[in-house]
């Protein structure tokens, strides 16, 4: 399926704090006042542009997972990481490249326009950047087909216009900007096995290394999305057999192979929630379709990470561990109340 190279990509980004504060405080609150901060700025450019909250959303979350580390808005104390190219923002012909000037820059064609009223199209303030893109995107119109072909207007790629209009679609849907929360592949205290089966070879199919972790387990056991997530691929894959690819709000694309079956509820483009039954358990794949059985029943389990030009696939191992304790954790606390 996706060509890898194998790498290990680094640890998600820590997301960026609101405001310099005068105590550290958790991360996760820091975060989540982020996000609080970044969702009152979506609402207030939305209020007067009539683009909804979440398609600004989607779009900085994009940009967000395939910054480079560093490169994000971190570093200017900046709320949004929509980075606008200076000859996008300026004009392409515009000798001052760092102009700032709504007039000269609309001269050359620029993106770069005044939304937080001082006079000034700054592609480094939050309000000039999102009220740009929105003044671009509604040259396109304001319905959802609209925007995608405006977001690929902006970004003449294919892959970004697909990412954020996925983005957009889970946002809508679940209405909030925290979209984390993960659950176990499969049912806990059922019978089941998997050790780290990273980079080992493979027989079938040439020289791949093993992008994912095999959890061994009956035939037909239920599998279950790990994530939040909008269901990207379904159908047979040569080495997969029946599989079926989520990607999540960090841009991570889930595939799960070798499987019997899918739940009936589950549709490519549909939205799923952690531990929502997807499919069952089986041995299908290395062959033409409905090819089964060629080796034991095993829910193959990948994770694929989209860097905007390139895809990684890392090991799952160490996040399934994560889940499993933290899903045995939860259900011991339900029923000790
Ligand atoms: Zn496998």
């Amino acid at each position: 399926m996706l060509c890898s190279t194998g790498g290990v990509p680094a640890a998600e980004a820590a997301q960026s704090s609101a405001a310099p504060k005068p105590q550290v405080s958790p991360p996760a609150d820091a975060a989540k006042a982020a996000a609080a901060s970044r969702m009152q700025l979506y609402q207030q450019i939305s209020a007067t542009t009539g683009i909804p909250w979440f398609r600004f959303a989607a779009i900085d979350q994009y940009e967000r997972t395939i910054a480079k580390k560093g490169a994000a808005a971190e570093e200017n104390s900046r709320l949004t990481a929509i980075a606008v190219p200076p000859p996008i923002w300026s004009g392409p012909l515009n000798p001052n490249q760092q102009d700032t000037s709504p007039a000269t820059i609309g001269f050359f064609g620029g993106l770069g326009l005044d939304g937080s009223g001082d006079g000034i199209a700054d592609s480094s303030n939050d309000a000039d950047v999102l009220y740009s893109l929105a003044r671009h995107l509604l040259k396109y119109g304001i319905n959802a087909n609209d925007f995608s072909i405006g977001v690929w207007e902006y970004y003449h790629s294919g892959r970004a216009s697909q990412r954020i209009t996925q983005f957009a679609k889970l946002y809508e849907h679940f209405g909030r900007l925290d979209l984390s929360g993960n659950a176990f592949p499969l049912p806990l205290g059922t019978m089941y096995s998997y050790r780290s089966t990273w980079g080992t070879g493979r027989s079938w199919g040439g020289a791949r290394i093993h992008e994912g972790t095999d959890l061994f387990a009956p035939h037909g056991l239920t599998v279950r999305s790990t994530c939040y997530g909008l269901v990207e691929t379904k159908g047979w894959n040569r080495y997969g057999g029946w599989r079926i690819g989520i990607r999540d709000i960090d841009n991570r694309y889930h595939y799960y192979a070798h499987l019997t079956g899918y739940d009936k509820s589950v549709s490519r483009g549909d939205v799923v929630i952690p531990g929502q039954t997807i499919g069952w358990v089986g041995s299908s794949g290395y062959g033409n379709p409905g090819t089964q059985g060629k080796f034991p029943p095993h829910l193959h389990y990948g994770i694929y990470k989209d860097r905007g030009m390139t895809e990684w696939a890392f090991d799952p191992y160490p996040s399934l561990k994560q889940w499993e304790k933290q899903e045995y954790r939860a259900l011991k606390n339900k029923r000790s109340k």
